[in-house]
């Protein structure tokens, strides 16, 4: 049954004017968040526990900081560069949360890349509200919207994930926005699977996933065990699952590569640049 899904969190909201919007990033090219802060509430976010979080005095999930002006930086900042790049949207807030509905930072975005076809952009968002946007998303040469997701059971989703799309219709999304020739990926990261993990899981989740239409599956553990959030494995458990092994998420893998899922999306840039899907990982 699908659960009903929740009001709005209620955060509070900033307007802020950002000095800078592209930071490099360590698996080349470059980083985009038009937001600090994140209602979507996932349980085992990593974002509260990166160097730069420390000096935050706010809990996280509790604010949401509008950059506002970030697609005038972007501008500026994407005409400078003299090579094509890739700029990953986003690694540490989610660009279709609420808020975006009414400020339309990430929609601002995605004109300026309409802008700089050169430049290739990989949208990651847990959030259906995507979808708004899929007619320029259409018609940028260079872009994939990805949607990660933790589990495939909704019920759970719903839980971990309060404030997120549940599993099923992040999939659906992906699959109308396949069908209309936008490249798509996702992100099954951390995978937290049923115990025991039967062969009939591991065929059905990844039918689900290959009926979705992506064109690529990115898999991985739960792997950063020493900020493991407090109380995870203890709710997942009582669920009857568990962060998936590495033997685990092999399985998957190998079942997806059977669908011809695990493997590179080709953004088909004209200079054939293929644009690997593990480095977008947060999770290394
Ligand atoms: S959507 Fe991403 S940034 Fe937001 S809470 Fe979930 S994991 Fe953290």
């Amino acid at each position: 049954m699908k659960p009903e899904r929740k009001p709005e969190r209620a955060v509070k909201l900033n307007v802020i004017q950002p000095r800078s919007v592209l930071n490099r990033s360590g698996m080349g090219g470059f980083t985009l968040n038009p937001y600090n802060g994140c209602p979507i509430g996932c349980t085992y976010c990593f974002v509260p526990h990166m160097k730069h979080m420390q000096l935050e005095e706010r809990k996280w999930g509790t604010y949401v900081d509008v950059k506002e002006g970030v697609p005038e930086l972007l501008d500026k900042q994407l005409g400078r560069l003299r090579q094509p790049t890739r700029v990953f949207m986003s690694t540490a807030t989610d660009p279709y949360q609420p808020v975006e509905e009414r400020y339309q930072i990430t929609r601002r975005i995605l004109e300026v890349f309409e802008r700089h076809p050169q430049h290739s952009l990989f949208i990651l968002t847990k959030q259906t509200l995507v979808e708004r946007d899929a007619d320029l998303i259409a018609r940028l040469p260079r872009a994939a919207v990805g949607m990660s997701i933790s589990v495939i059971d909704d019920r759970l989703s719903d839980i971990i994930e309060p404030w997120a799309a549940p599993t099923s219709e992040r999939l659906a999304t992906i699959r109308r926005l396949s069908e209309r020739g936008i490249p798509t990926y996702l992100l099954w990261a951390p995978a937290f699977v049923p115990v025991p993990m039967s062969r009939e899981f591991v065929r059905d989740a990844i039918t689900k996933i290959a009926e979705s239409r992506t064109q690529a599956l990115s898999l991985d553990s739960l792997n950063y065990r020493s900020r493991q959030p407090v109380g995870l494995p203890r709710r997942l458990a009582r669920d009857g699952h568990a962060p998936a092994t590495a033997a685990q998420v092999e399985l998957l893998r190998q079942e997806a590569r059977r669908h011809g899922l695990a493997r590179r999306l080709d953004l088909v840039a004209p200079e054939s640049e293929i644009a690997e899907l593990q480095p977008l990982l947060p999770f290394e």
